[in-house]
C-alpha cells in the first residue's frame, strides 16, 4: 500500500488531518509492525508536537505527555513506581526508545501492557475531539474502538495507593500476553482491569466487591472469574478456563500482598 505523510506542527492540525482512512503517527512500532492492524492510507507524523513530550508535576497527581516514549517514562522521577513496572513489561528496549504511552493506549489491544494498570488507577484522558480538549475517563475509553480519532494529549494519573500491582502473564517477556491484572486499593475500595487475550480490556467490579469482603477465598474469586460475562476464548496460549483461572488466582496473591503491606 502506497502512503502518504503529512508534518503537523500543531495538535490542532494533528486533529484536523486525521479520518477513518489516516492514523496519528506516534512510536509506529504498531502502525509498522507485520500484520498490524492499523491499515491507514495517510499517516499523521507528530514528530514536531514537543508539547506533548512533557511529564508535569500536579502534587498528588502527574500528568503524561501522549508522546513520552516508554523509556523516556521509565527514566523519568515523577513517573509512579506502580506504572513503571507496567512500562517494563515492553520487554525490547529498543521498542521501549520508539512506543509511545499514548499510541499503547489508542490501540487497546487485549494484551495491552499498559491498559490494565491505568484502568484501574482510574486515569484520565485529556483528547482533542471535534476541536475541543475533553477530560474522559480511561474505563469509558476502552470501550471505543483502536484507531479513534480523538487525538490523546495527556494522561492524569493518581501517583500513590495504599497498594497497586500488576502481574503479566506471557511466555518470555518478549511473548505476548494471556493475560496482565492489575489492581488497586485506596481508602477501602478497591479496583480491578485486566487485558485478556481473545476477549480485550476489562474493568471487573464483580471481582473488586468480593475482594472487599475480608474473608474472600481464592476459590470464591475463581468461581467469580469463570462466571464472568467476557467473550474469553481458547487460544494457542490457554483454554477460556486456565485464563479464568489464573485471573481468580491473581487477585487473591494480590489480596495476600496487600494485607501484608506489599508493592505499592
Ligand atoms: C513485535 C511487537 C510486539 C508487540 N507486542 C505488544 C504487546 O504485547 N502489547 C501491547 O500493548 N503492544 C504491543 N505492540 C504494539 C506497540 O509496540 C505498542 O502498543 C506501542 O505502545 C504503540 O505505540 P506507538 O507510539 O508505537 O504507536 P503507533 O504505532 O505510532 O500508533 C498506533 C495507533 O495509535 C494511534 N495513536 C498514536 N498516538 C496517538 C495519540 N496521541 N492519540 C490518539 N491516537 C494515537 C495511531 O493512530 C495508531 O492507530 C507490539 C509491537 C511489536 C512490533
Amino acid at each position: 500500500m502506497t502512503r502518504t505523510y503529512i508534518s503537523v506542527t500543531t495538535p490542532e492540525d494533528a486533529a484536523a488531518q486525521k479520518c477513518e482512512t489516516a492514523a496519528y503517527l506516534a512510536g509506529g512500532t504498531e502502525i509498522n509492525r507485520l500484520n498490524s492492524n492499523v491499515e491507514a492510507q495517510t499517516l499523521i507524523s507528530m514528530k514536531k508536537l514537543q508539547e506533548l513530550k512533557v511529564v508535569e508535576d500536579l502534587d498528588d497527581y502527574v500528568a503524561i505527555g501522549a508522546l513520552c516514549t516508554f523509556q523516556e517514562l521509565i527514566e523519568n522521577e515523577l513517573i509512579p513506581d506502580y506504572l513503571r513496572k507496567a512500562l517494563l513489561f515492553m520487554g525490547s528496549r529498543q521498542k521501549r526508545n520508539m512506543a509511545t504511552i499514548g499510541g499503547n493506549i489508542a490501540c487497546l489491544r487485549d494484551d495491552s501492557y499498559l491498559l490494565a494498570t491505568l484502568v484501574a488507577a482510574d486515569a484520565e484522558l485529556f483528547v482533542l475531539e471535534n476541536l475541543m480538549i475533553r477530560r474522559i475517563p480511561i474505563r469509558d475509553y476502552i470501550k471505543r474502538e483502536p484507531n479513534d480519532d480523538a487525538l490523546i494529549l495527556t494522561i492524569n494519573l493518581k501517583r500513590n495507593f495504599d497498594f497497586v500491582d500488576s502481574k503479566r502473564y506471557a511466555n518470555t517477556v518478549e511473548s505476548l500476553s494471556t493475560l496482565v491484572v492489575s489492581m488497586v486499593k485506596d481508602a477501602g475500595q478497591i479496583s480491578i482491569a485486566a487485558a485478556i487475550k481473545t476477549a480485550g480490556i476489562y474493568e471487573l467490579p464483580e471481582l473488586a466487591a468480593a475482594a472487599m469482603k475480608p474473608d474472600v477465598t481464592e476459590e470464591e474469586l475463581i468461581g467469580i472469574a469463570y462466571d464472568l460475562d467476557l467473550p474469553i476464548e481458547d487460544d494457542f496460549r490457554g483454554s477460556a478456563k486456565y485464563k479464568r483461572y489464573l485471573l481468580g488466582v491473581t487477585v487473591k496473591c494480590m489480596l495476600e500482598a496487600a494485607a501484608k503491606g506489599g508493592v505499592r
